[in-house]
Order: structure tokens, then sequence, then C-alpha cells
């Protein structure tokens, strides 16, 4: 796709987003299933062109956030399970039909409506259970799971074909993972069958806690995109090989010198093309492959830099926020850190204005 005329842009490498998927599940113990989380636009990446590389990778299901998302999963995808991650609201319940999702549920009385709503299809739903096991927000409490859940397996319009829960902090506190990870595993011991996919690990966890019964499946989101969710750098996914799919790009607009003779230049993008305001001092872009400080405030549609030290550079010329040049690069995660922004919301925060370009 051609990019001269765009001052803002994000590329995205689709085939390295195959891979990454195709390293993920090649590096799990055989015959473990692969969720693939792609909430939120596959975390900016674009559907629904990201998610025929998911299909290629070897995804066996998918999960997204609310039954919208399921719906444009489905536009591709007609034979997969989509489990719907949040809360579906009572409105919304015939909608799981209409599009085939499975529904997360969280007490028997939400399981029983769609039990109700089911058998007046003349069918059977397959939901899941979410349990929760210390995040706190939606979930079977696990203090009640004896009370809560023998009653949802009961229902005869749904069909419990899975457990998970959600783990809050994977990437930072290991110790509170593996305590979640304990209470899910008495859950499942007591309630889970083979039929049904156990699974916990999000991509943080994958690294550290091994894939080994009752669980059957895994559900990853972040590394699929290339981008490691510990804050360690040296923490190496067991080896697998993911590299970065997203770049983040603008242009130099107009170069001039100050008169103590630095030179500045304003870039093509700002905090309208999702160019956080608050960037700290450790900030850089990257001209002519060399790291340049950021000037002063960044603007609605423009950005001012420090060029004194990247040679010559003219009007036209590529600004790199996100992303590799010239043998220099400037990693997602460095960008996310100097703004005060996990990787999850720089991916998620870059508005339509900026151009996609699929490569
Ligand atoms: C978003 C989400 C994930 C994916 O997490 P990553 O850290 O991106 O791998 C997994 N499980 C649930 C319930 C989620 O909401």
């Amino acid at each position: 796709m051609d990019t001269s005329l765009a001052r803002s842009w994000i590329e995205i490498d689709f085939n390295r987003l195959e891979s990454n998927v195709r390293n993920i599940k090649a590096s799990l113990p055989k015959g473990i299933k692969y969720v693939c989380v792609v909430k939120a636009d596959a975390y900016g990446h674009c559907m629904p062109q990201a998610l025929v590389r998911f299909l290629r990778g070897g995804a066996d299901a998918f999960a997204v956030a609310n039954l919208y998302e399921a719906s444009r999963v489905r536009e591709v995808v007609s034979d997969k399970p989509v489990l719907v991650l949040s809360p579906i609201l009572k409105e919304e319940r015939p909608l799981v039909f209409e599009f085939g999702a499975t529904p997360s549920v969280s007490s028997a009385d939400e399981a029983e409506a769609f039990s109700n709503l089911a058998k007046e299809r003349g069918m059977r739903l397959n939901v899941q259970i979410k349990l929760d096991t210390g995040m706190g927000r939606a979930g079977v409490r696990y203090e009640i799971a004896d009370d809560v859940i023998p009653k949802i397996l009961a229902f005869d319009g749904i069909k419990v074909s899975g457990i998970f829960s959600h783990l809050s902090s994977a990437d930072s506190d290991p110790e509170y993972t593996e305590k979640q990870f304990s209470i899910f595993k008495r859950v499942v011991a007591k309630y889970g069958s083979p039929d049904m996919l156990i699974h916990l690990h999000n991509s943080a966890a994958l690294q550290f806690v091994k894939v080994e019964p009752p669980f059957n499946a895994v559900r990853v989101g972040l590394i699929q995109y290339g981008i490691n969710p510990h804050e360690d750098p040296k923490a190496v996914y067991r080896g697998i090989d993911i590299k970065p799919v997203l770049e983040f790009k603008s242009r130099v607009l107009a170069v001039s010198r100050r008169s103590d003779g630095s030179v500045i230049a304003s870039v093509g993008a700002g905090y309208a093309d999702g160019v956080p305001s608050g960037f700290n001092s450790d900030a850089r872009v990257l001209v002519n492959g060399i790291r340049c400080p950021i000037e002063g405030k960044v603007g609605l549609d423009e950005t001012v830099i420090n060029i004194s030290n990247a040679g010559e550079v003219n009007a036209g010329d590529e600004v790199v926020f996100i992303g590799e040049q010239k043998g220099a690069e400037i990693s997602l995660v460095d960008y996310s850190k100097w703004t005060s922004r996990i990787p999850w919301e720089t991916m998620v925060a870059i508005p339509r204005r900026v151009k996609r370009v699929l490569k």
C-alpha cells in the first residue's frame, strides 16, 4: 500500500503475526488448545485480516470482550468457538444465539436464563463458567463455588464447555498468580471434565507456569503481537520466538534552525494521532536511524523533535515512534514506559486517523 501521502501510519506485519502464533502453538505440549484473544480489534492489529492469520497459525478458538466483537469474528470464522469473556447484559442474551457465541456465566441465575432461552429454541447452548479466583470482577467467587457450580451443571438447556478464570497480575506478582492457580485447580478437580476446555494461562503466566493437566488450553493475547509482558526483558519465552508486529511512523513536515544552532523538526503526528502528550524526558524517536529527543509539548497534529545530531533531514523524511529504522529500534515496551502506559494500552490507543498499512 502507498504511504507517500500519509502523515502518520501504523504498519502491521501479518507474516510476523502468523509466525508468532505458529511458534507459540508449537511450544505447547501436544493436544493443548490455543484460545486466541482478539478483543479490541485484535489489540489494534486490524480485524478481519488478523483473523485469517490466526487461523493459519493454528488458533483453535477465539476470545473477545463482548457480543459486537463476537459478531465480527463470525464474519470470518464459522466453525470455531467464540468465547465472550466479559459479562453479557440481560438484553443482549438473545444475540448470543444469533452470533453462535459462547457466553461466560458467573451465576446460577444467568446460567438458568441462558438455559431457558436455549430450550425455547430447541437447542443446547455451550457456555463456559467464569470463576473468580481473586481478580474481584465478574465470575463465580471461588468461596461459593460448591454452592453455585452444581446448579449451573444441572440446567439441561446448556452444556458447560469450559471453565476459566482471569489472572489479575501474572506480569508482576508470581506469588499471587500461583495462589490463583491453586484455587482454580481445586475447583476444577471437583467439577471439571475432559470434554471441557480448562484454561487459565494468559501471556504472562505461560512464561512461568507449566501447561499440564488439568489444563488443556491456554488463552493468549499480548505475546501473539510479539510483545513480552514481563518487566524483565531477559525473561524470554521458554525459547519461543516472537517478534513485534506493529510499527508506528510519521514524517518530518518542516525543519528549522534555532538561533543557538540547534536544529528542530516538526513531525506530522500529535495527540490526535495517539501520540501521548505525557512523554517523559527519556523519550526518543528515530530519524535517519538516530535517536532524537522530543522537545516541548506534543500538539494536536504535530510533535517537535530535536534533530541536531541526526545529520541531513528533509521534509517528508520518515520518523519512527515505534519500530525499526536503519538498524536502530524503538520498542513498543520502551515507548510505553516513556508515556506511562502498559503495552496493551499503547496498542489499542492508536486512533483511526492514523492510516493502517497492512504488510
Ligand atoms: C485480555 C484477556 C486475556 C489475554 O491476556 P494477555 O495478557 O494479553 O495474554 C486473557 N484472559 C482474559 C479473561 C482476558 O480478558
